[in-house]
């Protein structure tokens, strides 16, 4: 069955065909770890995590080879870190860590690699330098520039206005542009920034050429799949289009650029002034949202819900309706005995896949899930054709990532907070050390992020030495 997708970059649904089968390649720009990653963040996660799944099915596990990767160089991170009083590394760490938890809580595989920028600065030198020497960029100033001017076709990606592209680029006049458009490739960091030595000085990268060297240095020079959130489409993405062709002299740099549609909270734009920007973090360890904390699958059937270029409207009221969804299906599979692992050799139906492979149109997978839990209803008569259409709704489930979990585990109504101790212990003790050094601001983002995992906080003194001291309990 021919797998077809939306491309950005034609307009078209095409059918897709890798470059080479025995190795397709897929590039998603992944976090910049500054600060939980909010649900908006999770959509992409989820989409090409399906998008991951369906190419293992389809050319086989082994031959696939997923990139997303780790910002932890960015001017949000520097600034950040000074705002809390600790390192870029504490915090660039402490978060990473925080958005492993939570696209694993989600159901997302791993991906093949998980490229660090700070790993790839000799990359990206070396990038910028070939783009010097094939006349696409300049230095000046400590600063290295994309020439945008030398590149006829730039802007073919997002197909915008050349007044709109300028009006976008120009974030700032600086007397060392050449053009109103040139983006930076490298900047000089002051003392106490991040920085390191580049022929240029010491300095740091731009956002855009760290994903032009992390996907060349893991996936070659041209690959087959480039996604992200369509917010990424200008600039990133063109500018990561023009360095990478420029730099290489391709007409293209992937073949297929896919884009997820934006996310809305409860029909509003999610903003921190509007008081509805939720972290995936929140939704699974507290009741900032609907009263309770969510399964991480519940989040990811919610999502799954609408086609992926749509928009999509996050909503109480569609965690409920997937949560009641799961707990039905993993109750028929609890009644037949049935597990993902059990239903492993189970036949795929022909219309499922059909769906997927029609451009990921997964609410129409969806439907067809839900007729299969209607056939596989436990009964007595004939019970042996239920258990059968069990097994093929938990085969067919898990290429969207669901029904894995333990059918077991879904007797309950309502998930318990699940905290680790170990990971209380080391946000206490943060938090202590926090209280010592006088930063009141960030011992207080700690304790609000220990109270949405339901821990309690009592705050002493010790007796003998007069230092702070903290006991922690669950609360309730
Ligand atoms: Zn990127």
């Amino acid at each position: 069955m021919p797998l077809k997708l939306y491309n950005t970059l034609t307009r078209e649904r095409e059918v897709f065909a890798p470059l080479d089968e025995r190795n397709v390649r897929l590039y998603v720009c992944g976090p910049t770890v500054y600060d939980f990653a909010h649900i908006g963040n999770a959509r992409p996660l989820i989409v090409f995590d399906v998008l991951y799944r369906l190419l293992r099915e389809k050319y086989g596990a082994d031959h696939v080879t997923y990139v997303r990767n780790i910002t932890d160089v960015d001017d949000k991170i520097n600034a950040r870190a000074a705002e809390r009083g600790i390192t870029i590394r504490q915090l660039t760490e402490e978060t990473n860590r925080v958005f492993q938890q939570d696209v694993a809580a989600l159901g997302c595989l791993p991906p093949s690699v998980q490229p660090r920028a700070t790993e790839h600065i000799a990359e990206m030198i070396a990038i910028i330098e070939r783009l010097i020497a094939r006349g696409h960029a300049y230095a000046a100033d400590g600063h290295v520039l994309f020439d945008v001017p030398s590149m006829p076709d730039y802007g073919a990606l997002s197909r915008r206005p050349l007044d709109d592209m300028i009006a976008g680029a120009r974030v700032e006049v600086a007397p060392y542009k050449k053009g109103e458009m040139d983006f930076v490739l490298w900047k000089p960091s002051k003392e106490g920034e991040p920085g390191w030595d580049s022929p240029w000085g010491f300095g740091r990268p731009g956002w855009h050429i760290e994903c032009s060297a992390m996907s060349h240095k893991h996936l070659g020079e041209v690959f087959d799949i480039h996604g992200g959130g369509i917010d990424l489409v200008f600039p990133h993405h063109e500018n990561e289009i023009a360095q990478t062709r420029c730099a290489f002299g391709h007409n293209i740099m992937a073949k297929v650029w896919m884009h997820n549609g934006f996310l809305q909270v409860e029909g509003e734009k999610m903003s921190k002034s509007l008081g509805n920007f939720i972290t995936i973090h929140d939704l699974l360890h507290s009741d900032k949202f609907g009263g309770k904390a969510w399964r991480g699958e519940v989040l990811r059937l919610a999502m799954l819900r609408a086609h992926y270029r749509q928009p999509i409207d996050w909503t109480v009221k569609a965690l409920d309706e997937a949560e009641k969804t799961l707990s039905r299906w993993y109750g028929i599979l609890r009644a037949h005995g049935v597990t993902a692992d059990s239903a492993r050799e189970a036949p795929l139906r022909a219309a499922f896949v059909e769906a997927l492979c029609d451009d990921l149109n997964i609410p129409r997978a969806m439907a067809d899930l839900h007729a299969m839990a209607g056939k596989a209803e436990p009964r007595e008569e004939d019970s042996q054709t239920a258990k059968a259409e069990a097994e093929k709704l938990a085969r067919a489930a898990g290429l969207l990532g669901l029904l894995e979990g333990d059918p077991a585990a879904w007797a309950h109504k309502s998930p318990e907070l699940k905290v680790e101790a170990a990971e209380v212990e080391k946000l206490v003790a943060e938090r202590l050390a926090a209280r010592k050094a006088k930063n009141f601001a960030e011992s207080d983002r700690l304790r609000d992020l220990l109270a949405g995992m339901g821990v309690k906080l009592k705050d002493g003194k010790d007796k003998a030495t007069g230092e702070p001291t903290t006991e922690w309990e669950a609360a309730g």
